[in-house]
């Protein structure tokens, strides 16, 4: 069967959300045999294995599942966002969700394949698979010259390289914490005293609800030592160093592939399904409380305002 490459926002979801289960029989696919990304003749979205292949009436994808790791994130998560008080006017002003361009977040290391300590352990890993992809490119009559192989394998690591970083300023991020309760480690970092801040509460499901179809991938980012490792080629902007794992950090991620895509990126949000919840910062004064409250009112945004358990009193 022929793949089209079409993916709705509906296929690339549920994809992201099946990695090694069919989701027609549940059956776990075996690891090294591609699963089929597609639609049913009645053209609803289908993520199957060789199990369930009949069912496949047009083939968006061959998934190469195991080349990646396991993102899924459970629909129940809870997630927080950590944001001053200008961040979260602007959400209610807005109505959208604010990505920013990988290259323009804090961390050097995002969408970063490694550590440059470790670059040359990387290069010759990928000189070495292009060489052999060069040697042995089928049908060719006579072999390459080694000379031609290492100069055409260079370009091609140039390339991979070039394509790697130009690849920061074609994907954009929303940023998630993931944690059933609150952290006093987030408090502290995003809305550090004096200056208030809120915590935005919501679920990945009601996430996704809310940005409706927009074609984004929501994945959980895996924390690497880059002392000793790397981030897979298909997923370095869900990696991270593991100094960072505190975060436990859910993310969305836009993809542009537009000549000038801009610093960051607006997508509408539904603020009605997305906010479960908005806490004000356990350091701010009392007063900020009923300020975000009326803030909420006049945005027309009916989300429940609640105390921070940071300021739950003990008893001995
Ligand atoms: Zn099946």
């Amino acid at each position: 069967m022929k793949s089209t490459g079409r993916f709705t926002s509906e296929l690339l979801r549920l994809r992201n959300q099946s990695y090694d289960t069919c989701r027609k029989c549940g059956a776990t696919l075996p690891k090294g045999v591609a699963a089929y990304a597609g639609y049913s003749s009645e053209g609803s979205p289908l993520y199957v294995g060789e199990c369930c292949l009949a069912s496949v009436s047009e083939l968006a994808s061959h998934v190469y599942w195991w080349w990646e790791s396991d993102k899924r994130v459970d629909p129940n998560t809870v997630l927080w966002r950590y944001v001053d008080f200008a961040k979260f006017v602007s959400l209610l002003e807005e109505r959208s969700l604010h990505f920013a361009r990988a290259d323009q977040l804090e961390d050097p290391f995002e969408a970063a394949s490694g550590s440059v300590d470790n670059r040359s352990r990387w290069d010759a890993h990928y000189l070495e698979f292009f060489r052999n992809a060069i040697r042995t490119v089928p049908g060719r009559q006579e072999p390459a010259s080694e000379e031609d192989v290492e100069k055409e394998a260079q370009r091609l690591l140039r390339e991979f390289s070039e394509g790697a970083e130009l690849d920061r300023k074609r994907l954009f991020v929303s940023c998630w914490h993931a944690n059933a309760g609150e952290s006093e480690a987030l408090w502290r970092l995003y809305c550090s005293p004096p200056s208030p801040g809120v915590a935005i509460q919501t679920r990945a499901d009601y996430l996704l609800d809310a940005i409706g179809d927009a074609p984004i991938e929501l994945g959980k980012v895996l924390y690497v030592d880059f002392r000793t490792g790397f981030a897979g080629v298909h997923e370095r902007i869900f990696t991270k160093r593991k100094s960072l794992n505190h975060e436990a950090e859910v993310r969305l991620v836009l993809r542009k592939w537009t000549k000038d895509p801009g610093l960051g990126v607006s997508v509408p949000a539904d603020l009605g399904r997305l906010i479960t919840a908005v806490v004000p910062s356990p350091f701010a004064p009392t007063w900020f409380g009923s300020l975000v409250e009326k803030t909420l009112s006049r945005y027309n945004v009916n989300a429940n305002v609640r105390r921070s358990e940071l300021l739950a009193e003990p008893f001995f």
